[in-house]
């Protein structure tokens, strides 16, 4: 594929706040956007060119939408394996099928990530509740349920606690679904990786933010001055090695995120994957010189990638659900940018926007 000239076209499928910050800096660069997505209200579409509203499994749909667009990446990776395979078929798809086909599935995934020598806690696959059982001993007396496909925001996922569990219980709270079983892990922290590929395998990677949840969801991602855990140029190299591997395994293009925990003895272990832009990467667009979104844009368009570093320390806090409300003393900082998604209904635990409080790099 040569490179993009302004004016072409990237379809995007999914039409929620990554899809909307990734049309933002394609039209920066003369890039037009078309995004796909069954939602009328999607965030995206309020700032792309062209929004098709229709099913994922919508063959006319997507046959359209692939001749209308020079090249196809998502921001939502759920999207169905024939769907994804019509499209591949049709129009360039950046990333490709293998990276999204492995983080659709956890036991997948982590059955790929151990292949390429990689550490992920302990975990095993379940495929009802006798297994829960077993495991659940097994794998320590504390753990964590999640279904192999379709979680995000920590749904999908149970905790067991304590030796005697009611397994039956367990299964159905993630609805019966195959899954994985993991050791809960006693992290110091949770870091991610964010790196980009392009067409040619060249990959760039982000410094390395310090990820705090809240509720399953996350709350603050920070880097520099910002961050309680220090997190030392070692690791830092760690993290960013394994996630290039992944990508080069992946024959990945595009941006992609490795999510780790830090252990109390230092050591990296994966939680999970994901092929694309991520919640964790978000202070990129105020503390460096080209942001997740430029470089997913310019490695999907075949262009050369942007240099990653980081200029500032920022701590990135997402505004889920009433958070929102609080935008005024947010506004009377001046050393916080607002991002905000144009969603309209506020739900508890729906991400309606970001603030990335940013100082000069220390
Ligand atoms: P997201 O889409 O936000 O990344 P998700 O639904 O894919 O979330 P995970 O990343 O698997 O969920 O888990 C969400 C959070 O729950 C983790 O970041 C971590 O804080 C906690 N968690 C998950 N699994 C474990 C584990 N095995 N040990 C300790 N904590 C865990
Ligand atoms: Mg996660």
């Amino acid at each position: 594929m040569n490179a993009l000239q302004p004016g072409s076209t990237i379809g995007i499928l999914g039409g929620g706040q990554l899809g909307r910050m990734l049309a933002m800096s394609a039209a920066r660069y003369g890039l037009k956007i078309h995004i796909f997505d069954p939602a009328k209200d999607a965030p995206a579409a309020e700032v792309a060119a062209t929004h098709t509203c229709a099913s994922y499994t919508d063959g006319n749909a997507l046959a359209s939408f692939a001749k209308a667009c020079q090249v196809v990446t998502f921001e939502f990776e759920n999207v169905p394996k024939a769907s994804l395979e019509q499209l591949a078929g049709a129009v360039p798809l950046h990333p490709g099928l293998a990276s999204l086909e492995t983080s659709q599935d956890r036991l997948t995934e982590k059955q790929f990530l151990e292949r390429l020598g990689l550490n992920v806690a302990p975990y095993a696959a379940i495929d009802g509740p006798d297994a829960i059982e077993r495991a659940h001993t097994a794998l320590g007396g504390d753990t964590v349920l999640k279904t192999r496909r379709l979680g995000y925001d920590g749904k999908g996922q149970t905790r067991l606690q304590t030796a005697d569990i009611d397994a039956h219980q367990a299964w159905q709270a993630i609805g019966a679904a195959p899954a994985v079983l993991e050791a809960r892990i006693a992290f110091v922290a949770e870091v991610s990786a964010i790196i980009a590929r392009d067409i040619d395998g060249n990959a760039v990677a982000y410094d390395v933010p310090v990820n705090i949840h809240k509720d399953g969801i996350l709350d603050t991602s920070s880097v520099g001055q910002f961050s309680a855990f220090n997190v030392t140029p070692d690791l830092t190299r760690q993290a960013q090695e394994a996630a290039v591997k992944v990508a080069v395994a992946l024959e990945h293009v595009g941006v992609l995120t490795v999510e780790f925990f830090v252990t109390e003895q230092g050591t990296l272990l994966i939680n999970e994957i994901a092929p694309r832009v991520h919640n964790s990467g978000h202070w990129t667009m105020d503390a460096c010189l080209h942001d997740q979104f430029d470089n997913h844009i310019r490695a999907v368009a075949g262009w050369p990638l942007g240099a990653p570093e980081r200029h500032s320390d920022a701590v990135m806090t997402n505004l889920v659900g009433p958070d929102v409300e609080e935008l005024a003393s947010h506004a009377a900082r001046p050393d916080t940018q607002i991002h905000l998604y144009g969603k309209a209904d506020v739900r508890k635990g729906r991400k309606m926007g970001h603030i990335t409080r940013i100082a000069p790099r220390t």
